[in-house]
């Protein structure tokens, strides 16, 4: 292993046993050309540990069936299992109730439900919606759809070079027409970890509402919605630890009790005549035909998984991972890091003079190395920072520093193969 000046490490690196980690992750012992995975591609699919499979195999082997709808064993076990995954999603993220914790099928999903939901019922023509320069698609084209139905307005706070936002130009973007402030906890293409609650509290002595976007966040921070004081927030499923189809919406209920359901069918409903259908209570209301089940109660398993190492050890070992790799990729000449944010998730995204990214992630999985080339859904961002695409490493908890000189170790070859001086 490279040489790392004092405290690159940190303290908590010493005390993590993540070979134990590691060996609970089945799909880390895959060779790639021959050599050993390093995967590096956490911010777009984190993996699964096997005992979140195991969970799945026992569900699909003994305890499937459909939910709220029948009396027979099966289906009890069922819905119990997945009402309780509901409230394992409530204390994940100190929830008040578990009835403002509604499954999706992912954040994308979740933040279309709050534009369908809260957007087409409370915004109007001329009225302003605030994202920001660094969200994800997924945070931009739902608000966009909407502007463009309602003759709205999109508002979008300012990056710095560096990265962060501008506190100050969001500020003064705060006023009467605005009816929602759009905002990302964490940035997928850059790692920049926004301050949020500063823009909750701005927006609230407004009387704004705040969804933030939590795919990135949920997964690496500890997430506390009551001590953020979010109206809305939206994580993923997959990104931690789960399966894919699954993902959260918190909303608060006296939002939730206000807005109109997204999809209308089985399960949502109390009553349906052709004259009138009456609508479930939340969450259901929201949650209308067969829930991914399975996946929910996946999630469920994953969280406890993540609960038991401890949000603030994770977020201490991505922090030394990501010095680390930042320390290592920065001494590479003609390497550019995109993001250098004072407070930063375990993303590391960059641009080599003289290489596409493209090409530069094909020569890295040449050496097993995973990370992911593009513009990250985030087009916006590459825009800003005048680049096409990056090339992004981004770590979790069971990545190894010899997993990180593998990637620095790749990028020199890199270097080499492509004559690049
Ligand atoms: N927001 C951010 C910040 C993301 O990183 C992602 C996933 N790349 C999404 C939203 C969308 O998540 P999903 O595809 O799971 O809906």
């Amino acid at each position: 292993m490279r040489m790392m000046s004092a405290g690159t490490k940190g303290s908590g690196a010493e005390r993590f046993d993540v070979e134990r980690i590691r060996a609970q992750f089945p799909v880390l012992s895959v060779q790639v050309n021959g050599k050993p995975l390093v995967y590096l591609d956490n911010a777009a699919s984190a993996q699964m540990p096997q005992r979140v499979i195991d969970r799945i195999v026992r569900y699909q082997s003994r305890e499937h069936s459909n939910i709220h709808r029948a009396v027979h064993y099966l289906s009890e076990l069922a819905t119990a299992e997945y009402e309780a995954a509901r409230r394992k999603v409530q204390s994940f993220i100190n929830a008040p109730s578990d009835k403002e914790c509604i499954f999706t099928s992912g954040t994308t999903d979740a933040i279309n439900l709050v534009m369908h939901g809260y957007g087409r019922r409370f915004v109007q023509a001329g009225d302003e919606i605030i994202v920001s320069a660094i969200e994800h698609h997924a945070n931009i084209v739902p608000w966009q759809m909407l502007c463009e139905e309602r003759g709205a307005k999109l508002r979008v706070i300012p990056v710095s070079d560096a990265g962060e936002l501008s506190f100050e130009a969001f500020q003064a973007l705060l006023g009467p027409r605005v009816r929602l402030v759009a905002l990302t906890h964490v940035s997928n293409a850059l790692g920049t970890v926004v301050p949020i609650r500063d823009y909750i509290d701005a927006a609230h002595a407004h009387g704004i509402p705040v969804l933030i976007d939590g795919a990135q966040a949920a997964p690496h921070i500890p997430v506390d919605v009551q001590a953020l004081g979010c109206d809305f927030y939206a994580f993923s499923g997959h990104k931690m630890c789960g399966p894919t189809g699954i993902g959260v919406l918190y909303g608060r209920a006296e939002w939730l009790e206000k807005m109109q359901p997204f999809k209308g069918g089985g399960d949502m409903i109390l009553s349906v005549s052709f004259e009138k259908t009456t609508y479930n209570t939340i969450p259901f209301k929201f949650e209308a035909g067969t829930p991914p089940i399975m996946a929910a109660i996946a999630l469920g398993e994953a969280l406890d998984y993540l609960r038991e190492i401890g949000l603030d050890t994770i977020a201490r070992r991505e922090h030394d991972l990501l010095a680390y790799a930042t320390e290592g990729v920065s001494a590479i000449r003609g390497i550019r890091i995109i993001g250098t944010a004072e407070r930063k998730a375990a993303v590391l995204s960059m641009v080599m003079e003289g290489i596409h990214p493209h090409d530069l992630g094909t020569l890295l999985n040449e050496d097993g190395v995973a990370v992911r080339t593009g513009h990250h859904c985030a087009q916006p961002v590459m825009t800003r920072f005048r680049v096409p695409a990056t090339a992004r490493a981004s770590f979790a908890f069971y990545n190894t520093f010899e997993e990180v000189d593998a990637l620095v170790a790749s990028l020199e070859r890199a270097k080499t193969v492509f004559g690049v001086a």
